[in-house]
């Protein structure tokens, strides 16, 4: 369901306004890609808010290891991985652009109930035919 006035999930928190359907509801509908990759990396954590799996799976790299190449069961393990969080906030720690590789470094907050589990990490993006894609965590 779409409410025109909605606060994007990215922004949650946040107060500065940003609406869903100006923000990541722009790239989770098809209606342009994601500009680079903090976009990106904010719509994937929205897209788990809005319980989006095909977006996740289609905003990853093939050489990730959180990329499978069973299509079903790819779509399945981001399915249960959005079943069983609740986003409650998004905090961007430190973002380092580039022009084909790209790192942001987060911390995404969710919710168990009434207990707050923050998510810290810093993770690779890699530009791909004109769109960013995330790889996966730096250790
Ligand atoms: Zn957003």
């Amino acid at each position: 369901v779409l409410i025109d006035n909605e606060v994007c999930p990215c922004d949650e928190g946040q107060n500065t306004g940003h609406l869903y359907m100006a923000c990541c509801g722009l790239y989770h509908h098809g209606k342009q890609h994601a500009p680079d990759a903090l976009a990106l990396m904010r719509s994937r954590y929205s897209a788990i808010a809005k319980n989006l799996p095909d977006y996740l799976v289609q905003t990853i790299h093939r050489s990730s290891r959180h990329y499978d190449a069973n299509p079903k069961r790819h779509r399945a393990s981001w399915q249960q991985f959005c079943d069983q969080h609740t986003c409650a906030g998004l905090s961007i720690v430190r973002y380092q652009p580039g022009e084909a590789e790209a790192f942001v470094h987060f911390i995404a907050t969710f919710k168990n109930g009434s207990t707050l589990i923050p998510h810290e990490e810093h993770s690779r993006f890699i530009k791909l035919n004109h769109r960013w894609l995330y790889h996966e965590a730096v250790v």
